[in-house]
């Protein structure tokens, strides 16, 4: 006989774990499907490390979903005893030769004008500031502009996932791991889910597959989303003393070009090495083909362009490095809506490289549709309507 269960949750990384404890949390029959055993470092949440921060200059839209989340994280940590969120400050800088200090559309801009707006604790400053705070950035340029956020920092994201699968199987959910999702389609008011394995039948189902979302979902989904290929670089520390006082995450814009852009995190006790990545949307992948090779050339190559001059105490050498990939939409946002042809199935997971913070949340709200039939937090801003035209 198929199993039948009220709510499926396909993919259980970052936004499928934290959909899957939150129904579990509420008494929903669910099951949760990866074709991995999450976590794991084949799709868009390994790595260590993830930034959060709340002011998020990608939009006014994001913020009630980081406040949410970092309440629960750290319901999170009391339940696991684990540590998953680090508060040590966010940084957020602009040092271009082509700084324009009236250009709204600069990041840092944006950030201190949405936490001017919100009333996010937060503090301006110079490029003399910069320099005295936080040595690492002493070759910032004199017209430099930083924004620092005390309540930001970082998500340590496999422990997440780790911590909200184990919540959801006490729970009762039913995790089924190693197993593929191939095809799936309505059969009366319910969803049949063919995997590798056979097929189970849901009343609902959350589609959470990051990277590999279009292949499971088609039109329109397989026009509007793009995977780029992104390099994390943990470079070993030259001199441990200029990250010896208190050390944030950070953004660095550095000119103009997307990738004239540069984030990363403190070093990790004990590790020798600071993560550090920039970010790249002109070249697309296919998810089934993703080179995940990372060779000496690339190092260089990122420590020429985004470390050295830039950011100081590093040496030109890696202690790891590994590939990670974005799910990008046309304009950069979210789409976290209903399936248009499939019904009672709704899709998320397209984050476009900024979603781990908001990610609790999400699956709280995704949760809730299931549950109340809306959320509590408006999630319209992610509809797939916008793309109509
Ligand atoms: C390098 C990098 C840096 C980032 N930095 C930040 C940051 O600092 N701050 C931030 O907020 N966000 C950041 N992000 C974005 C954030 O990490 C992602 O938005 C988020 O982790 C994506 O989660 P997801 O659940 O959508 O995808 P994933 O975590 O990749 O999960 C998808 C899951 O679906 C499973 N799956 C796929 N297809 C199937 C199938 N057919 N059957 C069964 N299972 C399937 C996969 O195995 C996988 O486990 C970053 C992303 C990258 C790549």
């Amino acid at each position: 006989m198929q199993q039948h269960y009220e709510v499926a949750v396909l993919g259980l990384g970052a936004m499928g774990a934290a959909t899957l404890y939150q129904l579990a949390k509420a008494g929903v029959k669910a099951v949760g499907i990866d074709r991995y055993a999450p976590p794991h470092t084949q799709g868009s949440s390994h790595g260590d490390t993830r930034i959060t921060r709340l002011s998020n200059g990608e939009g006014p839209q994001y913020l009630p979903l980081v406040q949410r989340s970092h309440q629960l994280w750290r319901e999170l940590e009391a339940l696991s005893g684990e540590p998953l969120f680090e508060q040590c400050g966010v940084l957020v800088m602009t040092s271009s030769p082509r700084y324009d200090p009236w250009d709204a559309d600069d990041f840092t801009h944006r950030t201190i004008a949405l936490a001017q707006a919100y009333g996010i604790d937060h503090e301006v400053l110079d490029a003399s500031a910069i320099r005295q705070r936080f040595a690492q950035f002493a070759p910032v340029l004199d017209s430099a502009i930083g924004y620092f956020e005390p309540e930001g920092g970082y998500l340590r994201p496999e422990r997440c996932i780790a911590v909200q699968l184990q919540q959801a199987a006490q729970h009762g959910a039913t995790l089924r791991v190693n197993e593929t999702v191939t095809a799936l389609e309505n059969v009366g008011a319910a969803v049949r889910i063919s995997t590798d394995q056979g097929t189970i039948l849901a009343d609902k189902v959350i589609i959470a597959a990051g990277m590999w979302s279009a292949g499971l979902l088609g039109a329109p989904f397989d026009s509007l989303l793009r995977v780029c290929r992104q390099v994390l670089y943990w470079f070993e520390i030259e001199d441990p003393g200029v990250f010896a006082a208190h050390s944030p995450s950070f953004i660095l814009t550095h000119g103009p070009g997307f990738t004239d852009v540069s984030y990363g995190f403190p070093p990790l006790p004990g590790e020798g090495s600071m993560k550090m990545a920039t970010e790249q949307y002109h070249q697309a992948c296919d998810p089934a083909a993703l080179d995940r090779t990372v060779d000496d050339n690339q190092v260089q190559a990122m420590y020429r362009t985004q470390v050295l001059d830039k950011i100081d105490g590093l040496r030109p050498a890696v202690t790891k490095s590994s590939v990670c990939t974005y799910t990008v939409t046309p304009d950069y946002h979210f789409i976290v809506d209903e399936h248009p042809r499939l019904r009672n199935v709704t899709v998320v997971s397209a984050c476009s490289g900024h979603g781990f913070k908001h990610s609790a949340a999400l699956g709280e709200a995704l949760a809730q549709r299931c549950v109340q039939g809306a959320s509590d937090i408006d999630l319209s801003a992610f509809s797939l309507q916008r793309f109509a035209n």
